[in-house]
């Protein structure tokens, strides 16, 4: 199959007769409830984990949660409690949220708080090989030490770069960054170079070296942390070893409410929270399906309300079947097969709207075919069980199975026994009470 290497900026093939398949993702900053926009790459990962699995490939997937930082510091000065308590909240919330998503425990989730020695073994590396330095009490990478491996990602020059990106008077180059912060306020750790705390950069790194090995197969990741961060992640790798971080970088797009960035300032975030409080965790999926994930997604009450309207029709169209299946005694197929037309669409760069057009044709099928539901009862068994199995599977929907009950199975054969006796006015009554049990 083929993914779009943002570094190469070309289609890159996957052997998916690999064993095993290593996967990093840049995590959230738990600084406050995570809002839509952040579970973009986590669902990206979840779906690609999902499709290895289905190759019968062992997929080890990290994904960071940076648990302290300047925001995280700012806010538990700003409520008055220590910063474990803002990221612990933040984090218990987030996985409140995975679960209800339906996402895929990662193998491995490092918080930088838990893996301070990991980050300072690898500053301490690039410290040695002179690739950083202290200033001001603060560790910086020595950017211009290797320069040319730096903006290829992001398809920059150096030297055409605003030398303006902020105002730290200790960087010796204007593109350093700090991999270790002497600060002021927030928790500080011991080291060697002083008192402080791990810089933003190198926590990927150096959790890429100790839970896959210095590879990855595959590195995940919002649009926006392009540059600086993740030509940061490469620079770092390249002083370390001279080796390459990731075989192919992938990057979602961004995500906008009503043709706006999402921003605190603006008053426009969506958080994840609230969205699941009032919609179901399907109509997000499908709305991140709705576009190819390199694409940015508009939000708006029109895509919302098609999200709502098809997840809610498919819904009822599988109890339907699964239902009728259950009437007749007809046992549904266990597939984990999918369709060839959708598999080409996923092996197409995970081509999100055509695996959605592709499932809207099977979906139009399972209607067609259930017209004449006796007729076509091994062609409707077969295409229902895979698109179940592409739908729940490998794109994680959750269409809970139903039981069809023995009331509603006796007010069926009445309905039956009224047709066959011609009281078409009683059967018509009965009629509307099996469609509003999703039954016909
Ligand atoms: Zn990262």
């Amino acid at each position: 199959m083929k993914i779009f290497n943002t570094l190469t900026q070309k289609k890159e093939n996957i052997d998916l007769s690999k064993q095993t398949l290593k996967i990093y993702v840049c995590g959230p900053t738990v600084y406050s409830e995570l809002h839509i926009g952040n579970m973009r790459p986590l669902i990206l990962a979840d779906v690609l984990t999902r499709y290895f699995r289905h190759h019968k490939i062992e997929v080890k997937t990290v994904v960071n949660i940076t648990d302290i930082d300047d925001k995280i510091i700012l806010s538990a000065k700003q409520q008055n409690v220590d910063e474990k308590y803002i990221s612990e909240t933040n984090i218990k919330n987030y996985r409140e949220n995975q679960q209800k998503l339906n996402l895929l425990t990662p193998t491995c989730e490092p918080q930088v708080t838990n893996e301070i020695d990991t980050i300072l073994n690898y500053i301490d590396k690039l410290f040695d090989l002179n690739a950083a330095y202290k200033s001001g009490g603060n560790v910086y990478f020595n950017v211009k030490k290797f320069s040319k491996v730096y903006g290829k990602l992001s398809n920059q020059n150096l030297e055409k770069m605003n030398e303006t990106l902020d105002n730290d008077k200790n960087k010796k180059y204007f593109a350093d960054f700090v991999l270790w912060k002497n600060t002021d306020g927030g928790i500080k750790w011991d080291s060697k170079y002083g008192k402080g705390r791990p810089g933003w950069h190198t926590q990927c790194v150096a959790f890429i070296e100790k839970f896959l090995q210095g590879f990855v197969d595959i590195h995940i990741g919002g649009v926006d942390l392009k540059f600086p961060h993740h030509e940061n992640e490469i620079i770092q790798k390249y002083a370390y070893d001279q080796k390459p971080l990731a075989n192919i970088w992938m990057h979602n797009g961004s995500l906008n409410i009503f043709g706006v960035k999402m921003s605190k300032s603006l008053g426009n975030i969506l958080k994840i929270k609230d969205f699941l409080n009032n919609n179901d965790p399907n109509t997000l999926r499908y709305i991140f399906y709705k576009s190819s994930y390199e694409a940015p997604i508009n939000l708006n009450s029109s895509l919302l309300t098609e999200a709502k309207t098809k997840v809610a029709a498919w819904d009822s169209l599988f109890q339907k079947v699964s239902k009728n299946f259950q009437i007749q005694g007809i046992r549904l197929q266990e597939k984990n097969e999918i369709d060839s037309e959708i598999e080409q669409a996923i092996q197409d760069d995970f081509n999100f709207p055509n695996i959605l057009s592709e499932v809207d044709k099977k979906i139009t099928e399972i209607h067609t075919l259930y017209k004449n539901f006796e007729k076509n009862v091994t062609k409707l068994n077969d295409c229902f069980s895979k698109t179940i199995y592409c739908l729940k599977t490998i794109l994680g929907f959750v269409f809970e199975d139903v039981q069809i009950t023995t009331e509603e199975k006796k007010l069926y054969e009445e309905w039956c026994t009224k047709k066959s006796e011609k009281k078409y006015q009683e059967a018509d009554k009965i009629r509307k009470i099996l469609i509003e049990k999703s039954i016909l």
